[in-house]
């Protein structure tokens, strides 16, 4: 058979020390899962984990010691970056318990989920979906992923966002609300996880909005930094 169309080109990241990739499938996106962030958007407490998605294709793969260049996304005067840590899907599964869900990460990468804030603000107001605040083109840089068998898996860790050199956002791992093997025991009884999955596991507080020239450097310990120019 052939195809009427092109064929769309596969998101491969690549893992950082091989020359091997990470081919995507889905990406999840996990909301509100550090408190001070979840109070600065306007909530409290510990609500159970909420998701959404952004297409395979909206992530911005930025290889090792490069610094990638996001367009400046159109339909938006409030363009905010959020840091995040993100876990790459190894093995599927579904009800996975938190308890084994280590088992079913590959590796970990950091990644930006960059938000249309006003466009988002306005989707919630309305009751709306949020896919044009959250899911264009672009949206998700990320970095290198490292493998869980030379990192260890992410229980804990510094994670921060600087904006032109000066720090914008900075937080730890450690006080994820849902950390990484609960959000995939939540998530595993919505969708049959698969292999090339990533999970964005939610930002710490202190986003912001950037403008087009702001360099955003992003880094997670142990998994180095990323680098993104707004163009
Ligand atoms: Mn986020």
């Amino acid at each position: 058979m052939t195809h009427v169309v092109a064929t769309p080109p596969l998101t491969e990241i690549p893992v950082a020390g091989s020359s091997q990739t990470f081919p995507v499938r889905r990406v999840y996106c996990v909301g509100r899962n550090y408190v001070e962030h979840a109070k600065e958007m306007g909530f409290t407490g510990r609500e159970p984990p909420f998701f959404f998605m952004k297409p395979a294709d909206a992530v911005m793969v930025v290889p090792e010691g490069a610094t990638g260049e996001m367009p400046y996304p159109t339909r938006t005067a409030d363009l905010h970056h959020e840091i995040e840590l993100v876990a790459a899907i190894g093995t599927g599964g579904r009800n996975i318990a938190a308890a084994e869900a280590h088992n079913h990460v590959f590796g970990y990468a950091i990644g930006l989920d960059m938000t249309r804030r006003d466009l988002q603000g306005e989707a919630k107001k309305q009751g709306r979906p949020w896919e044009v605040g959250k899911a264009f083109d672009h949206s998700g840089p990320i970095g290198p992923i490292h493998r869980a068998s030379e990192t260890g898996h992410y229980v804990k860790g510094a994670i921060s966002l600087e904006v032109n050199g000066a720090p914008r956002q900075g937080s730890d791992i450690s006080l994820l609300i849902w950390n990484v093997a609960e959000t995939i025991e939540h998530l595993s009884t919505l969708f049959e996880l698969q292999p090339g999955d990533l999970i964005y596991t939610g930002t710490p507080e202190g986003v912001a909005a950037v403008s087009r020239g702001d360099l955003l450097v992003g880094r997670v310990e142990g998994l180095g930094e990323l680098r993104v120019r707004l163009v």
